[in-house]
């Protein structure tokens, strides 16, 4: 497919994924020459992919091309945009540039991966001039809700690529540096050729609140609690951390920090200086649970009522360390991601019914999203002046919006791209379009297993958990295949237990002669598996309107 022949520079971009999704964000950046990655990120799993750990993009592109793939170049430190690097370095082995926060963090996935000793990973600083493949790289600071974050300055032949990463503007963030505005303008003097920004909250009129706001809200709710309290936020909401512990220092509390993630990343945060915490201010659970409740603050996941997270732990009451009691007051310090607001509903009736109470966003602001709206976003356009755009980081609508608030600003609409996962477009100083579409589908993880949509497990595992499943077993006679006595058939999930005795056996007494008459002449397995499934689906359909999963089995006797 690569030309080498062109006259006009030209370069390509190819989503790999977080386009029309919040989620698993790779970007392909390609010339003739060289090819880098932006970001490896995952798709956390929604409701309809039962069992489903992790969902990574399709990589297979970059392995096929992997003598031209240079490197891969982190924005930040969060999942979706971290969390597939050791399955990107499984595949290819390339070296990874990352800023400080992002690059400790991976440094720990790479060595539970036993990764870490065959790949090159090196700590970036905004400013520096990185020269990878026939690229120059330059990262630049932004703000947003984990230190470090960056984004990405990329001049090629045809000209500069700005990549935002995630990022909104605040000048006066709690943790890490404000949105590099001035570093921006420099580099974009003759206007950007192509801006890649971030669209999670380009619907969204104004501009996003500081985290200063936050900063206020939580020590007031923490020193005006009765008893004790416990924060639940997302792990990676660093500045979150330090807000809790300088309101535990301020109201002679200790801080008791549960949960893997969040034990991981405050250690971490603490090793590279990005949050101060006195050692004598953190204590164990044991010693929480032997303080006096009004002196003492515990910091837990779960606020998006993930099954395996500290707060939800505790709201079923089998939390190993920590049971909640009467006069608790907890702090749910995030935002409901859409998709789950029942477990989160679930999880705060049951806090409530053991006698704390819940203090969620709605009511008092304890949370502030990383991502610029509307305004910010206008005063970037107008400050990178882009020739090209490809909104990213979004679902469809977000994008489309983020596209015509472009449009607005002067970036012209045969200029602007809505861009799919798969989709290759190719730009030049004349022009761009989308020259080709490669697959660019989820890809699945579960435990140590790895498949894509082209298998059948998420088909079945749905209808599985729909509709149950009926085993069919029946009996062949070694010398002649015919069949022996009766098919016998058992369901799991399928209808309840007093029906199902009398309509299985309807089933097998239907079953029967079909099979009977089938088994006289020889048959591959298959084709008597389909004969089953068929006579065995329609009969039960009919009278429950329901399709199980069927399996067959035989018995030579
Ligand atoms: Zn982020
Ligand atoms: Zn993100």
């Amino acid at each position: 497919m690569t030309d080498y022949n062109y006259e006009t520079p030209w370069v390509r971009v190819l989503p790999l994924g977080g386009l029309g999704e919040i989620g698993k964000n790779m970007m392909v950046l390609e010339t003739a020459d060289d090819i880098v990655v932006i970001d490896a990120g995952v798709l956390f799993p929604e409701w309809n992919m039962p069992g489903i750990d992790i969902v990574i993009p399709d990589m297979d592109y970059l392995e096929d091309n992997a003598d031209r793939v240079r490197a891969l170049l982190i924005t930040h430190g969060h999942e979706d945009h971290i969390g597939a690097v050791s399955h990107l370095i499984k595949r290819i082995n390339i070296p990874i540039y990352a800023p400080a926060m992002a690059e400790a963090l991976i440094h720990e996935k790479l060595r539970q991966a036993k990764l870490r000793d065959q790949v090159s990973l090196e700590v970036i600083r905004p400013g520096e001039q990185h020269y990878i493949g026939g690229f120059e790289v330059e990262w630049f600071s932004v703000c947003h809700s984990v230190p470090d974050s960056t984004g990405i300055a990329i001049n090629t032949p045809a000209g500069v690529i700005i990549h935002t990463g995630d990022f909104k503007l605040d000048n006066d963030p709690v943790i890490g540096s404000p949105t590099d505005l001035g570093v921006l303008s420099d580099i974009c003097q003759d206007g950007a050729f192509l801006l890649m920004a971030d669209s999670t909250y380009a619907e969204e009129e104004g501009y996003s609140a500081s985290d200063r706001e936050i900063a206020e809200n939580i020590p007031a709710l923490i020193g005006a609690a009765p008893a004790r309290v416990i924060v639940s936020s997302f792990a990676s909401q660093i500045s979150r951390i330090q807000i809790v512990a300088d309101a535990c220092l301020h109201y002679g509390r200790k801080l008791c920090v549960v949960g893997r993630s969040m034990i991981n990343n405050t250690k971490v945060s603490r090793e590279i200086g990005h949050l101060n915490i006195p050692a004598d201010l953190m204590i164990s659970s044991a010693e929480a649970n032997s303080l006096p409740p009004s002196k003492v603050v515990i910091l837990t996941t779960g606020s998006q009522g993930e099954s395996e997270s500290g707060l939800v732990r505790m709201a079923r009451n089998d939390h190993k360390d920590i049971q909640i009691q009467d006069n608790d007051t907890i702090i749910m310090s995030s935002s409901t991601i859409p998709g789950n607001e029942v477990p989160v509903n679930d999880s705060i009736n049951e806090l409530v019914r053991m006698g704390a109470r819940v203090i969620t966003n709605q009511e008092t602001r304890t949370h502030v999203p990383g991502h610029a709206r509307k305004e910010e976003l206008r005063a970037l356009l107008n400050v990178t002046r882009p020739k090209y755009f490809v909104p990213v980081h979004g679902e469809y609508r977000m994008l489309k919006a983020h596209a015509d608030l472009a449009i607005s600003t002067g970036v012209s609409p045969e200029n602007s791209f809505i861009l799919t996962n798969g989709d290759i477009l190719e730009l030049d100083t004349d022009s761009a379009e989308v020259v080709d579409r490669i697959e660019a589908g989820h890809i699945f993880v579960d435990g140590l297993g790895i498949w894509d949509e082209r298998g059948n497990v998420i088909n079945e595992r749905q209808a599985l958990q729909q509709n149950g499943i009926v085993s069919v077993a029946f009996s062949r006679d070694v010398t002649d295949g015919s069949l022996v006595g009766k098919p016998k058939i058992v369901s799991v999930g399928f209808v309840h237990k007093e029906d199902a005795q009398g309509l299985l056996r309807e089933t097998e007494d239907a079953l029967r002669p079909v099979l009977e008459q089938y088994l006289k002449k020889p048959n591959e397995w298959n084709e008597i598996e389909e004969v089953v499934r068929k006579t065995v689906g329609s009969f039960l359909s009919r009278r429950t309107k329901r399709r199980p999963i069927i399996i067959t089995t035989s018995i030579d006797v």
